[in-house]
């Protein structure tokens, strides 16, 4: 099988060199010059951090790919799209606020930060999926489609819905407009499990009203849409997605990681550091699980995600993290589903290989 390069940099530097100048170096050799960025509206997508959260990737990341764009020609900006679940991030205006208050901006950042989904998460364009995929189209924030190249810059973490967030996670949920996050997260309702205490923590995550105690457990009634945002709630891991559902969800997050790599220009970049079992969205994503890994840059996705998944599976659990505690309700789990084990990430790379979004196979080169 033919394998995709993808470059990797660890986070050591000597004293007279620095972790954003390792990374201009790893895009470098990834190709961005082969994307012929002059003149191209250049969408840097990323993820600001919900508002609490202190271990989304900071604006260095993406002001450093800011610069090459715009050395190469290019017009950079910066973007993310609106969320389903109630936060900051789900309209423009406070998602916006939100990214100032997590330090991004015109400043830190050197070019506009934009929303891709505009004010209120309804400015969309449905794309049409590839042949294979069971979704008719996909739908993804206008401003995305407007742009003529997508650089990725994607967080490597744990997720508690599909238990690895990578660089398809970041096009499939980050690309989707409300709407298309609605049709990937829709599969299925969370379980309430028989060690719920009934608290009622989960009930403060839910937007939509559809969680209730009922003689002394958490209830999902019909006003559900399967965002998930109140299993990342539960202190007791006691709601959770089924295992039907943790599979339509990858396969869903596929579909539409495939739909926006086939219809634009694409380089992904990722750092797996602060490995969180939460992801970004949550103020609540818990201590980093295993060591920092460093930075990846592939223009496949999917092997990618592929070397970065592996590499965080290799590391040792952190004394103390909430590695050992993830771990001793499923002993045999590697890293990564361990966090969520209804809900394979392999599923989902599989999935995007399966779509021609590119191969599981890969060759790790070392940037230095
Ligand atoms: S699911 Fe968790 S947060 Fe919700 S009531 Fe049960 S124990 Fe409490
Ligand atoms: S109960 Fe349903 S709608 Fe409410 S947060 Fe959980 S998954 Fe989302």
């Amino acid at each position: 099988m033919e394998r995709s390069d993808v470059f990797f940099a660890s986070l050591r530097v000597a004293p007279d060199d620095s972790v954003p100048a390792k990374l201009a170096r790893l895009v470098r050799a990834a190709g961005i010059e082969r994307l012929g960025l002059d003149q191209k509206m250049t969408a840097i997508k990323t993820h600001f951090g919900e508002f609490g959260n202190v271990t989304h990737l900071k604006p260095a990341y993406a002001r450093t790919l800011v610069a090459e764009v715009r050395a190469l020609g290019g017009i950079p900006f910066v973007t993310d799209c609106n969320t389903l679940y109630p936060g900051m991030r789900w309209n423009a205006v406070s998602h916006l606020e939100c990214a100032a208050l997590n330090g991004f901006g015109q400043l830190s950042c050197g070019c506009p930060v934009i929303i891709a989904d505009g004010l209120r998460g309804e400015d969309e364009v449905a794309v049409p999926t590839p042949p294979g995929a069971a979704l008719g189209h996909a739908l993804i924030g206008r401003t995305l489609m407007d742009a003529d190249v997508i650089i990725t810059l994607a967080h490597g973490k744990g997720c508690k819905a599909s238990s690895f967030g990578g660089v398809l996670k970041n096009l499939a949920m980050g690309c989707a407009s409300r709407a298309g996050k609605m049709v990937m997260h829709s599969s299925g309702r969370p379980a309430v499990k028989d060690h719920c205490v009934g608290c009622g923590v989960c009930l403060e995550g839910c937007g939509q009203g559809a969680l209730e105690i009922r003689e002394g457990k958490a209830h999902v009634n019909d006003r559900c849409v399967g965002c998930g945002h109140c299993v990342s709630y539960c202190p007791r891991a006691a709601i959770g997605g089924s295992g039907t559902a943790g599979a339509d969800l990858q396969r869903k997050m596929a579909e539409y990681a495939a739909t926006v790599v086939a219809a634009k220009p694409c380089l992904h970049v990722a750092a797996a550091i602060d490995i969180t079992p939460g992801c970004d969205c949550f103020a609540g994503c818990d201590a980093p699980m295993v060591p920092n890994v460093g930075l990846f840059a592939s223009a496949d996705p999917v092997a990618l995600d592929q070397a970065m998944a592996d590499a965080i599976c290799r590391q040792d659990a952190l004394p103390g993290g909430p590695l050992d505690d993830l771990r001793a309700a499923t002993p045999d789990a590697d890293n990564l589903r361990a966090v969520s084990p209804d809900s394979d990430w392999a599923l989902c790379l599989q999935h995007a290989e399966e779509l021609g979004a590119g191969t599981r196979a890969y060759h790790l080169i070392e940037v230095r």
